[in-house]
């Protein structure tokens, strides 16, 4: 019985799924549970996008649903928020009158540059583009400590020539933020989504995942990224298998902000 820790609803501006749309999936799928973790990129880099939250509204119909289906499916509230170095200040006053089950931080951007449509590579080797978005990263996870988990660390190598982001390349980086996240007593998530945009793993890949945990991380929850129903959930048996191989015993869950840990 597992929970899906990363999924978007139409609360996010690339995704037209309603909640409830969910629910009975996710209960056939055999899910104990899931969080919603819809997207608020502040300052995002592209105007036709809007990553934003209508707070309010947001709790309410979670809240609803958790009592409508309390005995079938325990439904947790959560936001993937976008992490930039310079809306360190923004951040602060955001979170100030708001609590959720669970926070993934993520970065969406490099230089003030979008990852998506490559924007982050005008006039700079993808090498370059890499080591900006590494900078920003491990800006944001030594300064926001908004959030409980680091998401898809290695979904720069989506935004890249296809098959070319070699980690070993970047590990230095790549540590660091690690062992920063490690120290903050936050964690990472297994993101499932990686193969659904044609890349051969998850995010992180298997050597991420294992220096990770050899680095003394233990916090991990599992998420399927998903915009669509028929994603939920997606690959998590061979998500559980790849975590017991890297070493791990447990996958994390959040109620509240706080880390609850559950046997593989
Ligand atoms: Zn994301
Ligand atoms: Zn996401």
């Amino acid at each position: 019985m597992m929970f899906d820790f990363h999924v978007h609803t139409y609360y996010s501006d690339d995704c037209n799924v309603s909640m409830e749309n969910y629910i009975l999936p996710a209960i056939e799928k055999g899910l104990k549970g899931i969080c919603f973790t819809d997207h608020i990129d502040i300052e995002y880099p592209n105007d036709d996008v809007k990553f934003q939250l209508d707070y309010t509204k947001y709790m309410k119909e979670i809240k609803n649903l958790k009592v409508k289906y309390k005995d079938k499916l325990e439904i947790l509230s959560g936001i993937e928020f976008g992490m930039q170095p310079h809306i360190l200040e923004t951040d602060k006053s955001f979170f100030q009158d708001k609590q959720f089950d669970y926070i993934l931080g993520s970065i969406h951007t490099a230089s003030k540059k979008e990852l998506y449509d490559g924007d982050f590579l005008q006039n700079k080797s993808e090498h370059q583009g890499i080591i900006d978005y590494f900078d920003d990263l491990i800006f944001c996870v030594k300064n926001f400590k908004c959030f409980n988990n680091l998401s898809h660390i290695d979904a720069i190598s989506r935004y890249i020539s296809k098959g070319s982001f070699e980690a070993s390349k970047y590990i230095d980086y790549i540590e660091k933020a690690l062992r920063i996240v490690i120290q903050e007593g936050k964690g990472i998530e297994l993101n499932t989504s990686g193969r659904r945009y044609g890349l051969s793993f998850f995010h992180p890949e298997p050597s991420i995942l294992k220096l990770y945990r050899d680095l003394g991380g233990e916090v991990i929850t599992l998420g399927s990224d998903s915009h669509n129903p028929s994603t939920l959930a997606y690959g998590f048996s061979e998500a559980k298998d790849i975590l017991l191989n890297c070493g791990f015993k447990y996958y994390t869950v959040f109620r509240s902000g706080k880390p609850e840990f559950i046997k593989l």
